[in-house]
């Protein structure tokens, strides 16, 4: 048995192509749709990621500033830029990249970003807003996921998941969100006991751990849905490996998200959707 694939990569592409005509529509009525990044100067795969994400937001008509922040910047510079941002009209939203650099007071910064600017879903307000079922946005990682789920039309009500990993950007927010969908969702962590038995029992399984190729075949159920998040750095190899070992698990698995080309790509468009839908609610 071979998985079939659920490709973010085509998925992110659709979304990217309908972001465009909504842009389109929006730069009509006088509206730009703006993100702005806050970035540690210093951290190369921050810059590598801001650097996609501007790519993407650009072809799709969007504009946007990057603000670096460096060993010299204060917590009152951030706190100061953050307020000025979450002042400004033509800002729609505003990612603040993470990690910022260590003397810097993410939680506070993240704690001073206003809701509505608030695109990467990850500020405690809009986190608070998932758990108490309010609208808001969601965390651009698990709201891909959702694209991805839906998309291919899985069936989540009822059925048993496995979140392997309790971040607070994607483990514990991607088990909310399933949740929402009537799944039943045990949320697993690195003190979990038994982690491959319980694995076996998820209908839809997701590796948000950080840990290249830790779940292997022999742990998924016959026909799972099987969603790997992970993103690695494997010395030796090239490009980047997932938490999930594909080859082993593609025999086993229903649907599998490949390592580029799944999960990845639907952050980026999830990011840049909640951007769009942040201008699209200025007209309103
Ligand atoms: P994180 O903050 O380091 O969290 C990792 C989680 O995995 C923690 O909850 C940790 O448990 C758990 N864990 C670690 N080792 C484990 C083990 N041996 N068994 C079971 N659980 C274990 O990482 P993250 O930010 O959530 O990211 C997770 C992965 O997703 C990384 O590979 C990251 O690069 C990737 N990622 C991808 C995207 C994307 O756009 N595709 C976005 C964000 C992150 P404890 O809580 O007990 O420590």
């Amino acid at each position: 048995m071979s998985a079939q694939i659920l490709d973010g990569k085509v998925l992110s592409q659709e979304i990217r192509a309908s972001l465009k005509e909504r842009v389109a529509v929006l730069r009509e009525k006088g509206i730009v749709p703006r993100l702005d990044v806050l970035v540690a100067i210093q951290d190369p795969s921050s810059l590598a990621y801001v650097r996609m994400k501007r790519k993407w937001a650009e072809a799709a008509g969007m504009e946007g500033e990057s603000f670096e922040v460096g060993e010299h910047t204060t917590q009152e510079e951030l706190l100061s830029k953050i307020a000025e941002l979450n002042a400004n009209p033509k800002v729609h939203g505003v990612l603040i990249q993470h990690p910022l650099p260590k003397h810097l007071d993410e939680h506070a910064a993240l704690m001073a970003l206003g809701a509505e600017k608030d695109v990467d879903g990850i500020t405690p307000q809009s986190l608070g807003r998932l758990v108490a079922d309010l609208p808001g946005f969601r965390c651009a990682t698990p709201l891909g996921i959702t694209k991805i789920i839906d998309r291919y039309e899985i069936p989540v009500e009822g059925k048993r998941a496995v979140v392997i990993g309790r971040s607070v950007i994607l483990g514990k927010p991607m088990a909310l969100m399933l949740l929402q969908r009537n799944a039943t969702v045990t949320i697993a962590h690195s003190r979990t006991q038994n982690l491959p038995d319980l694995c076996r029992e998820a209908d839809i399984l997701v590796a948000a751990v950080g840990r290249a190729e830790m779940v292997k075949g022999d742990w998924i159920k016959p026909g799972a849905v099987v969603i790997d998040a992970g993103y690695n750095k494997v010395e030796g190899r090239q490009g980047d490996v997932g938490d999930v070992d594909f080859e082993s698990a593609k025999e086993v698995a229903g649907w599998i998200t490949p390592v580029p080309g799944g999960v990845g790509p639907m952050t980026v468009a999830s990011l840049l959707n909640n951007c769009v839908d942040a201008a699209e609610a200025t007209l309103a």
